[in-house]
């Protein structure tokens, strides 16, 4: 069968889950045997989100290929279990890079260089790249920001030349949202009607609605956006707040998001999509009664999405160990010598997240000290393994002014140090160390037997690394350096064996765990969070009975 394109665009305001929806749909065709990816095109400047601050974009991600990406590829990972790379998400910043670098080389041949034909052209190559390759079926093409921004018009404008080229191959999904006003006790549908019309201002009819809302919307209120919208009144589709993202696919498919995308492109549905792995996971979340109770000790905690990739990925393994994850965020640069018991205390297990610069180290250190102390299952991501090197350097190989050179840069113990391909950069955008490594695991180690192998490949983000000079001395005092890369001999996982789970990764975990693959080192760290708790609770036991 010819490609088919999807193009997934939003109205009336940003966030209503135009991510989920277009990965709940991958979801449902890839469980009816189609191969699919998703791509997301976003409208801003930045070549890459890579520079952008967790304020300003969320988290991070990485792509195997060493892309840093917009945090829905993450979702997209997450629903379809396919990795995704550079080509999957392409901003204004990479088109426009592109024209002017041919530009500059004389490709357009004296021609003036204009939004029209030229940025559109570019937009749809980009788009076609994937689908291109023969290798998948559908191609769900997700653009970012709403529909009137001013810097969406070039992708809207290419997503109508498409359409119209590629016929019955292509159709559009338009996420839209529906308020209810308390006040009047009424839902409302006009907003609908106003980005769809601006979508037909701009030349594109969308074929399928989805409508986000926190009421149900009867069935009177569906036709009569359809009536007004140009659109099947089967095709309007209500996307109603529910409890976890992970039940979306579900709800689209009950209303038969699936079907009507495969009729409109020219496919008879057969049968239904296989999803029964995803409904046993959907059924473990239901039944889980046990709480796991893990902090997560970061600087943006009070963002909901800063560390989406960990969230998930410890709600996915404390799902499969069949409990409810009770996930305490604590912010780093609120914890003290004082009052670390306090705060961490009652803690199945404490994660101490990634990041860049010293707001907030001190405080990791205090937690990570304090957890150390009292033997807590504690897993180090990135940054968060660097600050366990430097808090044993401190604490117990003695040597105080331990540090990582990016906090200090004249530390006398730099055990945390620049790697040296990276002492020449000064450009900061795509340069740290980005993407898959192999690394080679010590035999017997808990993250080897975690694996279930001594050779795993996993996503790295980081310009600084643990200072092998040191790797001795550490060794000698009990944190043991259990992964390594094999052709640079980087220290890639640390871990200190007598504790209860005590484990580092230089590498980031967090974006290879998915619904129906949930990671082994997040199952291996829940799963002794659990039989810690459950140690604690039959120590009080018999602490009462006697
Ligand atoms: N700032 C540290 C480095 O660059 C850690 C990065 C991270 O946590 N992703 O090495």
């Amino acid at each position: 069968m010819d490609t088919k394109y999807i193009f997934v665009t939003g109205g009336v305001v940003s966030s209503l889950g135009k991510g989920i929806i277009s990965a709940s749909l991958a979801c449902l065709l890839k469980a009816r045997g189609y191969r699919v990816t998703i791509q997301k095109f976003d409208p801003y400047i930045n070549i890459d989100p890579g520079t952008l601050n967790p304020y300003e974009h969320g988290e991070c991600y990485v792509t195997v290929d060493g892309h840093e990406a917009d945090l829905d590829l993450g979702h997209y990972e997450r629903f379809t279990n396919v990795n995704t790379t550079k080509a999957n998400n392409v901003t204004t910043g990479r088109i426009y890079q592109s024209v002017i670098d041919k530009e500059r080389r004389g490709d357009y041949l004296g021609k003036t260089v204009q939004i029209i034909p030229h940025i559109t052209d570019e937009i749809k190559r980009n788009i076609m790249l994937l689908g291109n390759t023969g290798n998948f079926d559908f191609i769900i093409t997700e653009i970012g920001g709403t529909i009137g921004d001013i810097e969406s018009l070039p992708f809207i404008e290419s997503v109508r030349q498409l359409r119209w080229e590629l016929g019955q191959d292509s159709l559009c999904i338009h996420l839209t949202y529906v308020p209810y006003l308390h006040a009047a006790k009424e839902l409302k549908t006009k907003p609908t009607q106003h980005s769809v019309k601006l979508l037909q201002e701009a030349g594109v009819q969308p074929d399928i609605l989805v409508l986000r809302t926190e009421q149900d919307i009867p069935a009177d209120m569906r036709h009569k956006i359809a009536r007004f919208c140009n659109v099947s009144p089967d095709a309007v589709v209500q996307s109603i707040d529910c409890s976890s993202i992970y039940e979306v696919p579900v709800m689209m498919h009950t209303q038969h998001l699936d079907e009507i995308v495969l009729r409109k492109t020219g496919i008879i549905p057969k049968g239904e999509p296989h999803m029964e792995p995803w409904m046993q996971f959907l059924d473990k979340m239901h039944k889980a009664t046990e709480t796991v109770n893990i902090a997560l000790v970061g600087k943006y905690v009070e963002l909901q999405d800063a560390y989406k990739s960990i969230n998930e990925a410890l709600f996915h393994a404390a799902t499969h160990c069949d409990h409810k994850l009770n996930l305490t965020s604590i912010h780093s640069e609120k914890i003290t010598p004082e009052n670390v018991g306090e705060l961490l205390d009652g803690m199945d297990g404490v994660i101490v997240a990634p990041g860049f610069g010293q707001r907030g180290v001190e405080g990791k250190l205090t937690a990570l000290e304090w957890c150390r102390n009292n033997d807590v299952p504690t897993f180090g991501i990135c940054l968060g393994m660097q600050c366990m090197v430097i808090e044993f350097a401190r604490n117990v190989l003695g040597l105080k002014d331990a540090n990582s050179t990016e906090m200090n840069p004249s530390t006398k113990d730099n055990v945390i140090d620049l790697m040296e391909e990276q002492k020449n950069l000064s450009n900061l955008g795509g340069t740290m160390r980005l993407g898959a490594y192999e690394c080679r695991l010590k035999p017997g180690s808990t993250a080897a037997r975690a694996y279930g192998t001594t050779h795993i490949t996993e996503r790295h983000r980081h310009r600084f690394e643990f200072n092998n000079a040191y790797r001795k001395r550490f060794e000698d005092a009990g944190m043991k350096c259990v992964g390594e890369n094999p052709s640079a001999q980087l220290v890639e996982v640390v871990e200190i064996p007598g504790k209860r789970w005590w484990v580092g990764t230089q590498y980031h975990p967090e974006y290879s765990s998915t619904v129906l693959n949930p990671h082994p080192l997040f199952n291996s760290f829940i799963k002794a969070a659990i039989a810690f708790k459950q140690e604690k609770a039959k120590e009080n036991h018999s602490e009462n009975k006697n």
